[in-house]
C-alpha cells in the first residue's frame, strides 16, 4: 500500500462485547430509567443528552460500579490489532459517543501501551450524582453525540491517510460513509448493506488483524 493507512474503531459493541449503556440499564435500572432512550428515538432528544440522563441515574458505590465494568468482555483480538497498529506505525483511533470512564477502566492499560488516541466523551462518577458525562470541546464535538466520528475520519483523511474504520451503531454511520474501508456489524452492518456502500462484516477484531497483515504487511 502506498498511501498511509490509519485505523479508528467505536469503543461500545465493536471493541466491547455490547453497549455500556444497555449492560448498566439491565443491571441497576428500571423501566421508567429508559424514558430518555425513549425520547431519543422520537427525535425528542439528543444521544448525547440521553445517555448523560441514563448514566447519571446510577447509583451504587463505585467499588460496585468498577468490578461491574471489570467484567465487561473485551475482543480478544483486540490488544493485538493494537500491537499491529503500533509496528506498522498506523495512527489507531477509538471513537466513542460514550464515556471515557468505562473505557479507561476496561482499555486503559491497552490504551497507553500502545499509544491509542481516544475520543470520547468524559465521564465522573460519584454515588450521589452518578455518573456525569461532558462533551469534550475542539474539532471533533458534535452536539448530537458529542464526538463527531465523521470528522475524526475527515480529519485523517486530511492528512493523507486512508482510514480504516470498525463500527457497529447507528452513531457510526456517517463516519462509515465517508471512510475508506468498513468493517461493520449489527446495526452499521444493516445499514450499509440497506444504503449499497461496500463493507466487511466485522466478527472479531482478527478479521482487522488479518486485513492489516495482508494489506500493509
Ligand atoms: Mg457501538
Amino acid at each position: 500500500m502506498s498511501k498511509k493507512t490509519a485505523l479508528i474503531s467505536d469503543f461500545d459493541g465493536t471493541v466491547s462485547d455490547s453497549d455500556f449503556f444497555w449492560k448498566v440499564v439491565d443491571k441497576y435500572m428500571d423501566e421508567a430509567a429508559l424514558e430518555p432512550w425513549r425520547m431519543y428515538l422520537a427525535g425528542r432528544l439528543t444521544h448525547f443528552e440521553a445517555l448523560k440522563r441514563i448514566f447519571s441515574q446510577i447509583r451504587v458505590p463505585e467499588a460496585d460500579l468498577r468490578n461491574f465494568i471489570k467484567e465487561i468482555k473485551i475482543d480478544s483480538h483486540f490488544q493485538e490489532a493494537a500491537g499491529i497498529c503500533q509496528g506498522q506505525g498506523i495512527p489507531f483511533y477509538i471513537c466513542s459517543a460514550g464515556c471515557d470512564y468505562y473505557i479507561k477502566i476496561l482499555i486503559g492499560g491497552i490504551i497507553d501501551c500502545y499509544g491509542i488516541n481516544l475520543i470520547a466523551n468524559h465521564g465522573t462518577y460519584t454515588p450521589q450524582n452518578g455518573l456525569e458525562m461532558s462533551a469534550p470541546a475542539g474539532r471533533f464535538y458534535d452536539a448530537a453525540v458529542g464526538v463527531s466520528k465523521k470528522a475524526v475520519v475527515e480529519f485523517l483523511q486530511g492528512q493523507g491517510y486512508r482510514v480504516i474504520y470498525a463500527g457497529d451503531g447507528l452513531p457510526d454511520v456517517a463516519a462509515a460513509q465517508v471512510a475508506d474501508v468498513v468493517f461493520a456489524r449489527d446495526m452499521l452492518l444493516e445499514k450499509c448493506r440497506k444504503q449499497k456502500f461496500s463493507c466487511k462484516k466485522l466478527n472479531s477484531f482478527a478479521d482487522i488483524c488479518q486485513y492489516l497483515l495482508k494489506e500493509e504487511g
